[in-house]
């Protein structure tokens, strides 16, 4: 019997160049002589002999624990494991490979591809949000757009959000992949709950900082997102230590932070 290929892997076995890689969210995928070739985006270029070889069964416990063992509530993090690899042999075995490990994904791909879907605006989303997230649509935009530029931050995520928000310049699919992001999701929208309820219920506090100690406070944003505490889980957002938390306290400051700290902070 021939296997069902659905439209979407068919599109997508025929978008693979067969001279290079393509980045799909935290994969790489190549066309190699038994077919495709998946594993991690950063293990791109590694000889497969360095790599362990997965079958098709295990892919989705990989998926589930990063290398800490810790549960990825987003499989779009980049914190896959890495080390692997897996020759999917035609398009309906990769349709099986893809939703083991980045359910999801194809699909939104094929959305775009094909028009059938298109991203909502932040405030669309929000306005229909009720129960204990009702208030997030009483964030303004520039506040929104905070949250969205540090949750959605390519550390934290390798989806090219095209959910729209705020001013300032689109993701693009260099500093992501091309699998797209049509709405926030439930990570974005419990960042987003918490900056409301803090904005609505804490005092605030006024400092002034010279360039220097600026400079100093980014160096240390940078140094808590490369060193971050291994005990805190992903979708732990009730502690400062959550990298969000971290990209976003950073994304308010970003005005105000000295060039020189910018450039190799990004
Ligand atoms: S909302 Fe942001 S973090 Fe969540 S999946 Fe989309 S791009 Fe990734």
């Amino acid at each position: 019997m021939i296997p069902f290929v659905s439209p979407a892997a068919a599109a997508l076995w025929e978008w693979i160049p067969s001279d290079s890689s393509v980045v799909f969210g935290p994969l790489a995928l190549s066309k190699q002589s038994q077919g495709v070739d998946i594993r991690h985006r950063d293990d791109t270029g590694f000889d497969a002999s360095s790599l362990r070889s997965m079958a098709l069964t295990d892919l989705r416990a990989l998926s589930q624990v990063d290398a800490l063992a810790r549960f990825r509530p987003n499989k779009a993090s980049p914190n896959l494991v890495r080390g692997w690899f897996y020759i999917t042999p035609d398009a309906p075995n990769m349709d099986a490979a893809l939703d083991a490990l980045f359910p999801g994904g194809l699909a939104d791909w094929y959305a775009i591809l094909s028009g059938s879907s298109a991203p909502i605006s932040w405030q669309q989303y929000a306005d229909r949000q009720t129960g204990m997230y009702r208030n997030v649509a009483t964030l303004n935009e520039p506040e929104a757009e905070d949250v969205a530029r540090a949750g959605c931050h390519p550390r934290c995520c390798t989806r090219q959000r095209l959910w729209t928000v705020g001013e300032r310049s689109p993701e693009t699919t260099i500093e992501k992949s091309v699998v797209p992001c049509l709405e926030p999701c439930a990570l974005l929208l419990e960042l987003a709950r918490r900056e409301q309820k803090t904005r609505a219920t804490e005092e605030r506090s006024s400092v002034i900082l010279t360039q220097s100690e600026l400079a100093i406070l980014d160096n240390l944003f940078t140094w808590a997102l490369e060193h971050p505490d291994a005990s805190l889980r992903e979708g732990d957002l009730s502690s400062p230590g959550n990298p969000r938390r971290i990209l976003l306290l950073r994304e308010k400051l970003l005005p105000w932070l000295p060039a020189n700290a910018l450039s190799h902070a990004h």
